[in-house]
């Protein structure tokens, strides 16, 4: 099984995950950078899986679905490129040998779903679109903290080795943001350094872990004392009284 991410506009991945012959990808918000690939690595396009509705990651579906026979997989309750099966929550995907797990992840939109499959003799895969990026989180354009807090939570359970797949580059800014937040973390100063290494030679910094995460994410670690210090040091008014998660998320909107 080899997992691949497609670089799109200026800072999306759409992964491509193939076992030599047949492959699927995940939120394809353009066709142009898979029909390359699977014409580039002479694959079947067996299916594709959508997180959420956002054009960045719906915008290739009509032409990937007329030019291959791929069946398309999404939310159960967004507005979706049709035809689609809808997943619910605790649902499964069978594609290229996988079962994919579904798992409601809402807070950047009111349905967004994750999918999650364990693969033989590799380390398990991680779908999370726009919820869990690495170091950071998606933005709440439809849910609420607590909506994506209990999210992050469902995904930080997965095994560590978990191969986190977001849809995103944006882990340089994200860890600039958290080592303000966290500035004595050793693990996340030195993982710093590897992604800003990994970024002057032009590679993704992705896929991340669900141990790296763990130990790096303020997201995921927003329970942790000097993180609801600096939190509270953010809110000092207090005006948003809504933990420490609330405040970190709000903190991010407005940091340059
Ligand atoms: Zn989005
Ligand atoms: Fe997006």
């Amino acid at each position: 099984m080899k997992l691949i991410p497609l670089p799109a506009f200026t800072d999306n991945y759409i992964w491509m995950l193939h076992d030599g012959r047949r492959a699927l990808v995940v939120d394809p918000g353009d066709s142009q950078p898979v029909l390359e690939a699977l014409q580039r690595e002479g694959l079947e396009l067996q299916g594709i899986l959508v997180t959420h509705h956002h054009d960045d990651h719906t915008g290739g579906v009509d032409a990937l679905r007329n030019a291959t026979s791929a069946k398309v997989y999404g939310p159960e309750r967004e507005a979706m490129p049709e035809p689609i099966q809808r997943q619910a929550d605790g649902s499964s995907v069978r594609l290229v040998g996988l079962d994919f797990q579904v798992i409601a992840v809402p807070g950047h939109t009111a349905g967004h779903i994750a999918y999650y499959a364990q693969i033989d003799n590799h380390a398990p895969v991680l779908f999370c679109g726009d919820t869990l990026f690495s170091g950071g989180c998606g933005r709440l354009f439809e849910g609420t903290a607590d909506q994506m807090q209990a999210s992050l939570r469902r995904l930080s359970v997965l095994p560590d080795a978990t191969r986190v797949c977001c849809a995103h580059e944006y882990t340089l800014s994200n860890l600039k943001f958290a080592r303000e937040v966290e500035p004595d973390n050793l693990q996340l100063t030195a993982y710093q350094h590897q992604c800003l290494t990994l970024r002057e030679s032009g590679q993704p910094t992705l896929p991340s872990t669900i141990k790296i995460e763990r130990q790096i994410n303020p997201f995921l670690r927003s329970e942790q004392p000097t993180i609801v210090a600096s939190a509270n040091r953010f809110d000092a008014t207090g005006t948003a009284q809504h933990g420490a998660f609330a405040t970190l998320r709000q903190w991010k909107n407005q940091y340059r």
